[in-house]
């Protein structure tokens, strides 16, 4: 008999060590998964999944809008916010269970607790207090979202409430210029808040490419949407129910809501991962080799907890890696080059592979393909939009290292895009693929003119 009570211990219920979990106990080992809160994680509770169906509904705004153009009268259209957040949570329920039963399913033994580390094989369930001995234990505890050190910062929602709020605000002042900040501004403005973003940086989105970075902001200000850059709230004060958010060059916004989308921080408090030696990053990441593995050899970890890159996919790849690699006789890793990535505003972002920046400052000779154009809705919808498109091309090898596209389905055409990128297709491969008309994306296999540099 082992001496273990299970071959592994998954703590944490979200995408990467639901996969984890279900892989390794269908290659035949004995699995147990705690989770204190509801399986699904991140993603599937109060993440992609939500705010995807919330991004559905706030795109029927201006499909309605658009709809004119074309012929249709939508006459006494209205939008019912209690609908949308039960019907979400419906959907969110289902989907929990769905978790539930494929993993419980393959032979996982589901703990409905927290759990905590004891040492490098033992871990305490919360509920019982019973300890239970694996001889590999696997975090996927995930993040959380990060808060601002501001006088009334307790005031201010995060994207973890903005799912559950009781009625939508007709006015909201959202802090952060990154991918939940922005998603939530244009899912709120398009179903008629009135917006302000606060973003302490001289442009929203650092990390992408700086074409895709200002032509979203065009768009979102098109729409409506007050952009404030260089700019921090640095006090938040109730006005009876309101909120007031005071920024950096003294003005003052009032508005039913204030939302900090600053970030997001691994959970490890009281996980006993000090106890058990695991070596943290300075950030409060757990450190971990390709392999997942951490410094102490029986715990392993992966998701947003090792803060490498926050993406559900990434994390549902991870758990599979360590899986099929502790258990399965298949020992893989993640590639992380080329990872395709979407921002779910209004217009959509897509973007694959490096940005010119990016490609500038690793030293490569690049040639840039570029254009911006009224996507062929728009001309009678008169909507004043642009889609943008630009692929990154390496100089002689002619390899497309970046392909970031923005407008109505980046994010579809994108994931196509990302094939190729990860093929080490080139620029020859993209003209030699007959264009499919009438597209948005036959752009990308038409792009004849280098931009000058
Ligand atoms: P991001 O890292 O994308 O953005 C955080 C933003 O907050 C940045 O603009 C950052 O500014 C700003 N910020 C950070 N700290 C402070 C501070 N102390 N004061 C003021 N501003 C601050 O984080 P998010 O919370 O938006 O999302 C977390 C992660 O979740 C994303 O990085 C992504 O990996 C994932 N995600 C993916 C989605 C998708 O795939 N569609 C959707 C949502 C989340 P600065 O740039 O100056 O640092």
């Amino acid at each position: 008999m082992s001496d273990f009570d299970f071959d592994l211990f998954v703590i944490g219920g979200g995408s990467g060590g639901v996969r984890a979990a279900r892989i390794a106990a269908q290659h035949g080992a004995r699995v147990a998964i705690a989770e204190e809160y509801r399986l699904g994680g991140t993603c599937v509770i109060r993440g992609c999944v939500p705010k995807k169906l919330f991004v559905y509904a706030s795109r029927f705004a201006h499909e309605f809008e658009d709809a004119a153009g074309f012929g249709w009268t939508v006459e006494g259209a209205k939008f019912d916010w209690l609908t949308l957040v039960a019907n979400k949570d419906k959907e969110i329920a289902r989907l929990e269970a769905a978790y539930r039963k494929n993993v419980g399913g393959a032979g996982a033994q589901i703990i409905d607790s927290r759990a905590v580390i004891e040492d490098a094989h033992t871990v305490r369930i919360v509920n019982t207090g019973a300890e239970l001995r694996a001889k590999y234990i696997l975090v996927a505890t995930g993040g959380h979202p990060s808060r601002m050190e501001i006088p009334g910062e307790e005031l201010a929602i995060t994207s973890n409430e903005a799912f559950h709020l009781q009625e939508l605000p007709r006015r909201i002042v959202i802090q952060g210029g990154g991918y939940i900040a922005l998603e939530f501004a244009c899912l709120f403005a398009a179903l008629g808040s009135k917006v302000t973003v606060v973003h302490r940086g001289d442009e929203i989105l650092r990390g992408f490419d700086d074409d895709v970075r200002a032509h979203l902001r065009m768009e979102m200000v098109a729409r409506g949407i007050d952009i404030r850059l260089n700019e921090s709230i640095q006090k938040i004060e109730a006005r009876g129910a309101h909120r007031c958010a005071f920024l950096t060059d003294g003005a003052q916004i009032e508005a039913d809501q204030v939302m900090l989308a600053v970030g997001r921080a691994p959970n490890v408090k009281s996980l006993g991962l000090e106890a058990a030696g695991v070596k943290l990053a300075p950030s409060g990441a757990i450190i971990v080799d390709e392999n997942s593995r951490t410094n102490i050899p029986s715990i392993y970890a992966v998701g947003d907890v090792t803060a490498r890159v926050a993406l559900t996919p990434v994390a549902i790849r991870e758990g599979h890696a360590v899986a099929d690699t502790l258990f399965g006789g298949n020992p893989w890793h993640l590639d992380y080059a080329n990872i395709p990535s979407a921002v779910f505003t209004e217009p959509e972002i897509g973007t694959v592979g490096l940005t010119e920046a990016a490609a500038r400052k690793a030293g490569k000779a690049i040639d840039i393909y570029r254009t911006r154009f009224k996507p062929m809705k728009a001309t009678m919808s008169g909507r004043d939009t642009a889609m943008l498109m630009k692929l990154v091309v390496e100089q002689g090898t002619e390899k497309v290292l970046g392909v970031h596209i923005v407008g109505e389905s980046a994010a579809e055409m994108v994931q196509l895009a990302a094939i190729a990128v990860k093929m080490g297709a080139t620029k020859r491969d993209f003209d030699n693929t007959v264009a499919l008309h009438p597209t948005a994306s036959e752009e990308l296999v038409t792009l004849r003119n280098k931009v000058e540099a």
